[in-house]
C-alpha cells in the first residue's frame, strides 16, 4: 500500500504533464499554437489555375528545369510554357520555415512553430517535428484547411490534427 501511492502520484504526475504538453501545443523542442486558425475567404485554389496564363509560348515535349526563389525544381510538360510555369510558382508558392526551400502549391504542409519566420513546413521528416502538425495543403497563395480538404472530418477553424485529436478526444486518420 505505501508503494502504491507514490506510483500513483508519480504517473498522475506524468499524465498531467503529457496533457499540459498537449493542452500548451509542446511537440519536441518547440511550441505550437492550438488556436483556431479561420479559413481564409475567396476560393481555396487546391487545383493549379492557368487562366492567367494565355501562354503563347512554344512548349518542350518533355520535363524542364524552372527556378523558384532561387531553387530549381524540374517540371512536367504542361499546358504553359515553362516560363508560365516559372512566374506561377513564383507568385504562388511560399517558403518553409525550416529549410526556407519554396513549398509550390498542392504540397501538404504542416503548421510551423511559435515565433516562426514562416507559417508552415514541408511534411518532410526533415521540416516539421510530428505528422500531427498537418495543417492542410499549399494552394494557389494560400493554405487550403484541413476543414476545406475535408469538411465532414473536420470543423472550420481546425488548425493542425492534434489539436483536433485534443478537442474531440478522437483518435483521427487522415486519408
Ligand atoms: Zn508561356
Ligand atoms: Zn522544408
Amino acid at each position: 500500500m505505501g508503494l502504491w501511492i507514490p506510483l500513483v502520484l508519480i504517473f498522475g504526475t506524468v499524465g498531467a504533464v503529457l496533457l499540459g504538453l498537449l493542452r500548451s501545443g509542446k511537440i519536441g523542442r518547440r511550441s505550437y499554437s492550438n488556436e483556431d486558425r479561420p479559413e481564409a475567404p475567396g476560393p481555396a485554389g487546391s487545383l493549379p489555375d492557368f487562366s492567367g496564363y494565355p501562354c503563347g509560348h512554344e512548349k518542350p515535349d518533355g520535363p524542364s528545369i524552372v527556378e523558384v526563389y532561387g531553387v530549381k525544381i524540374a517540371v512536367e510538360a504542361a499546358s504553359v510554357c515553362p516560363d508560365c510555369i516559372e512566374e506561377y510558382l513564383n507568385r504562388y508558392s511560399t517558403r518553409c520555415a525550416s529549410c526556407r526551400q519554396p513549398i509550390l502549391p498542392g504540397m501538404p504542409v504542416g503548421q510551423a512553430w511559435k515565433g516562426s519566420p514562416f507559417p508552415h513546413t514541408h511534411m518532410t521528416m526533415e521540416c516539421t517535428e510530428s505528422g500531427g502538425l498537418y495543417c492542410g495543403r499549399w494552394g494557389q497563395g494560400r493554405l487550403v484547411t484541413l476543414h476545406e480538404l475535408e469538411p465532414d472530418k473536420f470543423p472550420p477553424g481546425t488548425p493542425n490534427v492534434v489539436a483536433h485529436v485534443y478537442k474531440t478526444g478522437k483518435p483521427t486518420s487522415i486519408d
